[in-house]
């Protein structure tokens, strides 16, 4: 595996790759749910780009920037054993200039839920996303369900910006008791965890609903914010079609539908699709 942290040896490296590039962009602290991705990558490409990066332009002023977990030598050998081909692991400085030109979120898409309790997050994620993809140009990148309104809004990108990527969406990884894995997890206290399954325990609770065809959305929405109750805060729960648009009545096929609550320091999100 080579490791590149400079976007000039990136280049002279990326020449050098033959055949078809499956890209797979984190901010590291790697977990079973990055080694999801990459294992799909790997089985579905001659080469393997991984990058890690946390990146500052996603986060918002009082978020978690600083804390956020970094744990290179660990990612390293993680990748390494995944037999990744590349590994670019950039400064701060080789991803970006003063004053250099932005691109935005959809006005609406980009700025409801996530993008509501999160305003900008969405247009730092995507500007981070189209330099790592033009950078590495790669026949597909993969990305998790898990961050599904990221998901769609990337695809969203490549189309409306003719990119010529296939961006391959991977199933959500969850530990044995069903919590969604996370870097942010590593916050959590062995009882924050424990009251952290009730997210995925209302989702599991929505989709028993749904197949005993109790399709409408306020009664469900009802429902998992009761399971949630064990959490600290509840920011929302939302179900809407692939295109992020509000349901009153669950699609199958077409919907997804999502929690984002507190417990503790930690904000916790989750989603299911149907
Ligand atoms: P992150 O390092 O959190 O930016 O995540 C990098 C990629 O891994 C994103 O495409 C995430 O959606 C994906 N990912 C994170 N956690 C999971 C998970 N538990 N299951 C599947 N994909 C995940």
């Amino acid at each position: 595996m080579r490791i590149v942290k400079t976007i000039e040896a990136f280049n002279e490296m990326r020449k050098t790759l033959q055949g078809s590039v499956g890209f797979v962009p984190t901010m590291g602290a790697l977990h079973e749910g990055h080694l999801s991705l990459i294992r799909r990558a790997r089985e579905e490409n001659d080469q393997v780009i991984v990058s890690i990066f946390v990146n500052p332009t996603q986060f918002l002023e009082g978020e978690d920037l600083d804390a956020y977990p970094r744990r290179e030598e660990a990612d390293i050998r993680i990748c390494e054993f995944a037999k990744v081909d590349m590994l670019f692991m950039p400064m701060m400085g080789q991803m970006y200039v003063p004053d250099e030109l932005r691109i935005g979120a959809p006005a609406i898409r980009g700025y409801i839920l996530e993008g509501a309790k999160r305003p900008g997050h969405f247009d730092g994620m995507l500007q981070i996303v189209m330099k790592l993809l033009n950078l590495t140009h790669p026949h597909r990148a993969y990305f998790g369900k898990k961050d599904a309104q990221q998901l769609a809004l990337i695809m969203q990108m490549v189309r409306d910006y003719f990119m010529s990527v296939e961006i391959v969406p991977c199933e959500i990884v969850r530990d044995g008791q069903g919590l969604a894995l996370s870097s942010r997890n590593t916050y959590l206290s062995p009882e924050e965890k424990e009251r952290a399954l009730c997210l995925s325990r209302s989702l599991k609770r929505a989709t028993e609903m749904v197949m005993a065809e109790r399709l409408d959305a306020a009664e469900i929405c009802l429902e998992v914010l009761g399971v949630l109750q064990e959490a600290d805060s509840i920011e929302y729960v939302a179900i809407v079609n692939r295109a992020f648009e509000p349901l009153e009545t669950v699609l199958l096929g077409d919907t997804i539908i999502l929690v984002v609550a507190w417990v503790g320091k930690t904000r916790l999100i989750d989603n299911v699709w149907i």
